[in-house]
C-alpha cells in the first residue's frame, strides 16, 4: 500500500513537472511598465530631479531595459542609443533642459511617443492595469502553443523571454532569446485599451518563425541554391499568416481554426488588393525562378527583390501568395499536406496544383503554377551533378531572415 502511494505520488510529481514545463514557453516580464509609471508619477507630483534621476538609473539597469539597450546598440549600430541619452530624454518630459531635439535621432522619435502619454497619465494607468490584470503568461503561452501546432512536431519553438518595455522606438524586436514589445505602441482598441488578441496573434506569428528550420539541402550548386530560395520565399510568411494571423478569405477559403484577428481594417484592404493581383505575383515568382536556374540571379538582386517586392508594403506579397498556397493545400490535403510542403518546399508548387485539381469547386479561383515551374522546383538539386568546387552553403534558418521583417527597426 505504502509502495503504491509512493508510486502514485511520484507519478503525480512527474505530471506536475511536465505540466509546469509545458506552461513555460515564454517568460513574461512586464515589470518595466510599472517601473516607468512610478517614475512618471513622481515627476508629475513634483519630485526633485536628483530623486527621479536615481530612480531611473536603477530602473534602466533592470533586465528588460538591459535587453532594450542591447537591441538599440547592436554590433552594426553601436552607440545608436546610449543609456544616458535615453535617460535624459525621459527626464526632459518634466525637466526640459535635460534633452534637446536633434541630439539623437532615435531619442527624438521616442520622445514624440512619450509626450503623448505624459501630460495625462490616465491612459497609461489604464493600460498598465489591464496588462497587470490579464493572465499574460497564459495568453502568450497559449499563443506559442498554437504556433507550435503548425510546425512539424520535431521543430520546437525555443523558449524565449518576453518583456514589455516602455520605450517609444521599435514596436517589437527580436534579439537572441527575446521577443520584446513596446508598451507605448501596443495595438489599441480604444485609447488606453490594449488589444490583447492582437498582441497574442502577433507573438504567435513571430514564434512560428522562431520554430522554422532550414530545409535547404546541404550541398547545392549556386544556381540551385538560389532557385531553392526563390521557391521557398513565401513559405515562412505563408504558413504563419494563413494559420495564425487570420486573414480574410482570398481565392482559397479562410482558415477557421485561428482565434486571432491581426488583420484589422487597413491590413484587410491591402490583403484584398493583393488577392486580385495574384496572377502577376505568381508570374513574377516564376520569372525569378527562371533567372535563378539560369544562374542569373545574384544575392544582391535577390535581397533587393525581398526588400522591394516580396516583403514590401502594408502586407508583403510573400504573405498573401504564401497564405493562399497553403490555404489551398490545407483545403485539399489537411495538415499532412501543409507539413510536406514546409519540409520540402520543392514540392510546394506541385502540392498546390494538385490541391486545385483535388478540390476544383472550393479552389476554382486559385491561380495555377505553370507546369514548367512545377518541374523546375522538383528538379532543384537533382538535375545536374554538383559543379566541382561548388561551395557548400552554410545552413540558414529559413524563418529567421523573414521573421525579422515583422519586427521593425
Ligand atoms: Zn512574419
Amino acid at each position: 500500500m505504502k509502495q503504491r502511494t509512493r508510486w502514485a505520488l511520484s507519478v503525480a510529481t512527474l505530471c506536475l513537472i511536465s505540466l509546469s514545463l509545458a506552461a513555460q514557453e515564454a517568460e513574461v516580464d512586464i515589470s518595466a511598465c510599472r517601473g516607468i509609471y512610478t517614475v512618471l508619477k513622481a515627476m508629475r507630483d513634483g519630485a526633485p530631479k536628483e530623486q527621479v534621476s536615481s530612480m531611473l538609473e536603477t530602473l534602466l539597469d533592470t533586465r528588460p531595459y538591459q535587453v532594450m539597450f542591447k537591441h538599440y546598440n547592436r554590433s552594426w549600430r553601436p552607440n545608436h542609443l546610449p543609456k544616458p541619452v535615453f535617460k535624459r530624454m525621459i527626464l526632459s518630459l518634466q525637466f526640459a533642459e535635460e534633452y534637446s531635439a536633434g541630439e539623437n535621432e532615435r531619442a527624438d522619435t521616442m520622445r514624440a511617443r512619450w509626450t503623448k502619454y505624459y501630460p495625462n497619465l490616465s491612459p497609461y494607468e489604464k493600460q498598465l492595469r489591464q496588462l497587470e490584470g490579464a493572465n499574460l503568461s497564459k495568453l502568450i503561452n497559449d499563443a506559442v502553443r498554437f504556433a507550435q501546432e503548425w510546425l512539424p512536431p520535431e521543430w520546437k519553438i525555443p523558449k524565449f523571454y518576453f518583456p514589455v518595455i516602455p520605450n517609444g522606438g521599435s514596436p517589437a524586436f527580436a534579439l537572441e532569446n527575446t521577443q520584446g514589445y513596446d508598451f507605448l505602441q501596443l495595438a489599441q482598441g480604444t485609447i488606453g485599451e490594449i488589444d490583447l488578441n492582437w498582441l497574442a496573434g502577433t507573438v504567435s506569428h513571430e514564434s512560428h518563425h522562431l520554430g522554422m528550420r532550414s530545409t535547404m539541402p546541404g550541398s547545392l550548386s549556386a544556381a540551385d541554391a538560389m532557385a531553392f530560395r526563390v521557391v521557398s520565399l513565401c513559405v515562412a510568411e505563408g504558413v504563419a499568416t494563413y494559420f495564425i494571423s487570420g486573414p480574410p478569405p482570398g481565392r482559397a477559403p479562410a482558415f477557421k481554426g485561428t482565434s486571432f484577428h491581426v488583420f484589422t481594417g487597413e491590413l484587410a484592404k491591402a490583403w484584398n488588393d493583393q488577392v486580385s493581383a495574384e496572377e502577376e505575383i505568381l508570374q513574377h515568382q516564376t520569372m525569378l525562378l527562371d533567372k535563378a536556374m539560369a544562374g542569373l540571379l545574384t544575392e544582391e538582386a535577390f535581397n533587393a527583390e525581398l526588400r522591394e517586392y516580396w516583403l514590401n508594403g502594408v502586407v508583403g506579397r510573400a504573405y498573401t501568395l504564401g497564405a493562399e498556397m497553403f490555404g489551398a493545400i490545407y483545403t485539399a490535403f489537411g495538415k499532412e499536406g501543409v507539413f510536406a510542403a514546409i519540409q520540402n518546399p520543392r514540392r510546394l508548387f506541385e502540392l498546390y496544383n494538385a490541391a486545385i485539381d483535388a478540390k476544383p469547386e472550393a479552389l476554382k479561383r486559385c491561380v495555377r503554377v505553370p507546369d514548367k515551374a512545377v518541374k523546375q522546383a522538383l528538379a532543384i538539386g537533382r538535375s545536374v551533378p554538383l559543379a566541382r568546387g561548388a561551395l557548400p552553403l552554410r545552413t540558414q534558418r529559413a524563418g529567421t531572415q523573414k521573421g525579422k521583417r515583422d519586427v521593425h527597426g
